[in-house]
């Protein structure tokens, strides 16, 4: 048996009748109410496993912008004003709400994205506890203590809130992204505008109407578009103090080039391709293990998925074989089909034909695909879970962002090699490293230049810790207090009291 031989994925599809979804409101949420958009222009949303539109919701203006600017600006001094602890009531708050409404929440989430439920699920039970984090670390907030520098003078270092603050988030998390942003935004005592991805935005709507009324009208306002429409307008309007954006590196450069004129904070988390450096001495099994779910999590769509495999020329034989194994038993198909399923389909039309771009290509080039390589039979945008082997450096599909169920491995016979190679990318969010020497253990991850470095692991992220990456990748930190010192500002203030 060759390894090509070893499955043929095909689309389990869901039989008989899917539960109704609770869709939201389809205008944009300004100053505490759902407000039909300016144009009257719609954005139809597409169930991913079908290709068919199921809702629409109003595609925004500049002038839309304008008018959740001007909301967020009224509410923003009364909000910086609240104590620590009133915040944080009302982030708890937000927390049990999302916790309460997990299934609406999560069916929403699968029917938009095409998420498996366990990834759903997953996203939401994340998306509470970032929230119950930022409850609680923002009162925890400080700055250096008061001091005496100079003679006669007292210092005093304020923490504030740096005002209002766009945020432009992706299709691949989209309320989990949402809510990386706004617990620590919200703590932190700013105003909000956020625009959704314009083929995801269901969540981000319905957390709106189920949280109407814990806020302030006007602390949190979305308005739907499209990125060159409503993000650029987030991103050069005057009156937005700061502007973080999850998505591609082309969308943050855009992005990052208009706020330039007006001088405002840029937070960016870009792209990926994470680097797996496996060890000759490496638990070859445990890797292999840990790489079905990290490098095929939310179908491959993740930024930090473990999906370039560096692995030493004399166990890579045995670590392919492994892992071809491990990849064969993927269960492939709508998230309606049972929550067993692993893998769905790609976000849309257009990322499934880039995805099959990327593999019709790495196949005309004499790649070899150990498993899967090609898309899947319609309806909907599936592609079968692949590992593409006898990679050579610098081939197009080791160094791309696929954003696809793909991992490609490459070998490597020297250690200083493999740092050389790993670190040869545009990118910098992610990378691990396989081994069990200690030497290794701690050498290699200094060398690695990602913004985080697993051993042993991959994909495994906790609230208290940050996240996010190093050139291409962007700058600005989610999660952790990290994440809450870059959405405040601090303020030196200096009292003279000498006689
Ligand atoms: P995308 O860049 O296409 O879109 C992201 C957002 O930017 C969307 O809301 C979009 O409308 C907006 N946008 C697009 N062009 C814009 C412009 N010119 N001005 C302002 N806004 C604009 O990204 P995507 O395809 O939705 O998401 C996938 C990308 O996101 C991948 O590259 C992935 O690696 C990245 N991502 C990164 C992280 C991270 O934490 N670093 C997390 C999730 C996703």
């Amino acid at each position: 048996m060759t390894l090509t031989d070893i499955a043929r994925f095909s689309v389990r599809r869901a039989s008989g009748h899917t539960p109704e979804l609770e869709l939201p409101p389809a205008g944009h949420f300004i100053g505490g109410s759902f407000v039909p958009g300016s144009s009257g222009a719609q954005t139809e949303i597409v169930d991913p496993t079908t290709g068919q539109s199921f809702a629409s919701v109003a595609e925004g203006t500049a002038d839309d912008v304008d008018a959740a600017v001007a909301a967020a600006v009224r509410a923003q001094p009364g909000w910086g004003a609240t104590t620590p602890k009133e915040r944080s009531e009302a982030l708890s708050k937000i927390a049990d709400i999302i916790e309460a409404s997990h299934a609406v929440l999560e069916a929403l989430e699968s029917a938009n994205t095409g998420k498996p439920q366990s990834v759903s699920e997953d996203d939401v039970s994340s998306a509470v506890d970032t929230f119950r984090f930022m409850a609680g670390a923002g009162r925890a907030l400080s700055s250096l203590a008061a001091g005496d520098y100079v003679a006669g003078h007292t210092s005093v270092i304020l923490r504030e809130p740096i005002g209002v603050v766009g945020v432009i988030t992706p299709w691949n998390y989209p309320l989990l992204m949402a809510a990386w942003k706004l617990a620590p935004i919200l703590a932190a005592g700013n105003s909000v505008v956020l625009k959704p991805s314009e083929q995801t935005p269901l969540t981000t709507l319905k957390l709106m109407e189920l949280i109407a009324g814990v806020l302030p009208d006007g602390v949190l306002n979305v308005v739907t578009g499209l990125g060159p429409v409503v993000g650029a307008r987030l991103a050069d309007h005057p009156d937005i103090n700061l502007v973080a954006v999850t998505g591609s590196v082309g969308s943050g450069k855009a992005v990052a080039s208009l706020a330039g004129s007006t001088v405002k904070r840029v937070h960016l988390e870009l792209g990926g391709k994470a680097p797996v450096l496996i060890y000759a001495d490496a638990d070859l099994a445990a890797a292999a293990t840990a790489l079905r779910t990290a490098g095929f999590w939310n179908s491959g769509q993740e930024c930090g998925s473990a999906c370039r495999v560096l692995v030493h020329e004399s166990v890579a034989e045995e670590f392919t074989e492994l892992l071809v194994r491990e990849v064969s038993t993927l269960v492939v198909g709508d998230p309606a089909a049972g929550a067993d399923v692993e893998i769905g389909p790609m976000v849309s039309e257009a990322h499934f034909a880039r995805v099959a771009g990327f593999l019709q290509r790495a196949l005309d080039a004499g790649i070899t695909a150990a498993i899967g390589g090609r898309p899947l039979e319609g309806p909907g945008y599936f592609i079968a879970p692949t590992v593409l082997v006898n990679v050579p450096a610098g081939a197009e599909a080791a160094r791309e962002e696929i954003f696809g169920p793909v991992i490609t491995v490459e070998t490597f016979s020297d250690e200083q090699e493999v740092i050389r190679r790993a670190n040869d990318t545009p990118y910098g969010l992610a990378a691990s490293v396989w081994t069990s020497d200690a030497r290794l253990s701690m050498s290699v991850p200094r060398k690695l230049d990602f913004g985080t470095v697993w051993v042993n692991s991959h994909l495994v992220l906790a609230n208290e810790v940050p996240w996010g990456g190093f050139k291409g990748s962007g700058y600005g930190r989610d999660l952790s207090l990290y994440a809450l010192e870059d959405f405040s500002r601090t303020k030196h203030v200096m009292i003279n009291h000498s006689a």
